[in-house]
């Protein structure tokens, strides 16, 4: 299937889901994050979840990373006005937070931070395939960005569901994961 047409689908199953059920993936799929062996990290970038857009809650994540590497520093990106491009910041602050023009958090202020400096990124994803390649909201921010992260730079898709076999139209910018972590399991590329 091509990107839309599984856009299609993960979202309309997402958007089916109770609140109970999305709280114990959640849960489930911090359990299984816990499965993957990383390095040590200084920096780590997450998305902010949308509760409208039943996204997976990486807050969990965040906390165990934070016992694990007690001066890790977190990031989250801030869309530009203008274009497809986005910034990044380290958080000081969960409650300072402001909505974009799609209804997404972002960290109100806060030290600008290179991708190059990121070590590791939880990526935001509606679809996954079974090699690795994610289809996104469809505006490929997560295209442009992954691209200027380090080679060495961990990519980890969160997911509520199984991969789908094959994305069809996979184009030349589409950056692949190196995991995607579900509440079943983690898949690793
Ligand atoms: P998403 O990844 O959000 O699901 P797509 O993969 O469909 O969205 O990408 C949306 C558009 O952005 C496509 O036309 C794609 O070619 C373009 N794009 C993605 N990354 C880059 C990039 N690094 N440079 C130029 N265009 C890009
Ligand atoms: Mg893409």
């Amino acid at each position: 299937m091509n990107k839309k047409e599984l856009r299609k689908i993960f979202r309309e199953k997402r958007m089916a889901l109770e609140h109970s059920e999305t709280e114990r993936m959640n849960d489930l799929i911090l359990v299984q994050f816990q499965t993957i062996s990383l390095p040590w990290l200084n920096c780590v970038h997450s998305y902010i979840a949308a509760e409208k857009y039943a996204e997976p809650d990486t807050s969990l994540i965040l906390r165990f990373l934070q016992f694990r590497y007690p001066d890790i520093k977190i990031a989250a990106p801030r869309i530009e006005a203008d274009g497809f491009g986005m910034t990044h910041h380290l958080i000081e602050d969960f409650e300072e937070m402001e909505l974009n023009k799609y209804g997404i958090e972002e960290p109100a202020a806060g030290e600008e931070i290179a991708p190059k400096d990121i070590d590791l990124i939880l990526v935001p994803l509606l679809a996954f395939d079974e090699q690795g390649y994610r289809a996104g909201f469809g505006k490929g921010y997560y295209d442009r960005f992954l691209s200027e992260c380090r080679e060495d730079a961990i990519k980890i898709g969160i997911s509520f569901f199984a991969p789908a076999k094959r994305i069809d139209d996979v184009d030349e910018h589409d950056v692949k994961l190196d995991y995607c972590c579900t509440p079943e399991k983690v898949y690793q590329w």
